[in-house]
């Protein structure tokens, strides 16, 4: 009955974002949020997608192509810490699914000193009442230690800047994503 963390992340996205809308995707992987945001956007909006890794790039390409969405995403291969070098305008909703790329280099992960300044630069460049969505992994020690250091960065943020929510499954045995949504206000 309760929707995963990526879910959340469509469903909060859709609450902020509409027709004609600006949205981020920080984190492409495989495209699949990307396409998700292209088609809340249509073909009047547009998408910003950020991913380090070429393979994440081409396999987001490839989905967006073979969907007829390409026009309206801007794919750009560098840092999402570096967001505000290519955005330029005020945006509706911004998604970071964190982690690894399934089936991927296992070496090359998101890390907590990049997601923040690009946490930070993306609470710059959403809108009043925009809204910003994390997936956070916490299964193993890596992504647990990006997971915390995540958490205790957004419980600093002002109230007056944004209201942070938080979801978890706490019984659940096998470690799924843990959720935020930022409200800025
Ligand atoms: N854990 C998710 C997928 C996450 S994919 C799942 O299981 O479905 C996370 C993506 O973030 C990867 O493609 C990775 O290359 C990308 N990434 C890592 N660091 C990044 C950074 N600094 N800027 C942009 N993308 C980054």
């Amino acid at each position: 009955m309760f929707r995963n963390a990526v879910e959340l992340s469509h469903f909060y996205a859709a609450q902020a974002a509409g027709p004609g809308g600006v949205c981020i995707d920080a984190t492409a992987g495989n495209g699949n949020d990307t396409a998700f945001l292209a088609g809340l956007v249509g073909p009047e909006g547009k998408v910003y997608a950020f991913d380090v890794q070429q393979k994440a790039i081409a396999s987001t390409k490839k989905r967006l192509e073979d969907r007829g969405l390409q026009e309206r995403v801007r794919l750009i291969h560098d840092s999402h810490a570096r967001m505000g070098l290519y955005v330029r305008e005020l945006v509706d909703a911004i998604l970071f699914n964190l982690g690894r790329l399934p089936g991927s280099d296992r070496t090359v992960y998101t890390k907590s000193c990049a997601t923040i300044a690009a946490i930070e630069a993306g609470l710059g460049l959403l809108r009043r009442d925009g809204l910003l969505c994390i997936a956070a992994y916490w299964g193993d020690p890596i992504c647990n230690e990006e997971y915390r250091e995540v958490y205790d960065y957004l419980k600093g943020i002002s109230p007056r800047q944004a209201e942070v929510l938080f979801h978890e499954y706490i019984n659940e045995p096998h470690c799924p994503p843990t959720f935020f949504a930022v409200h800025k206000v």
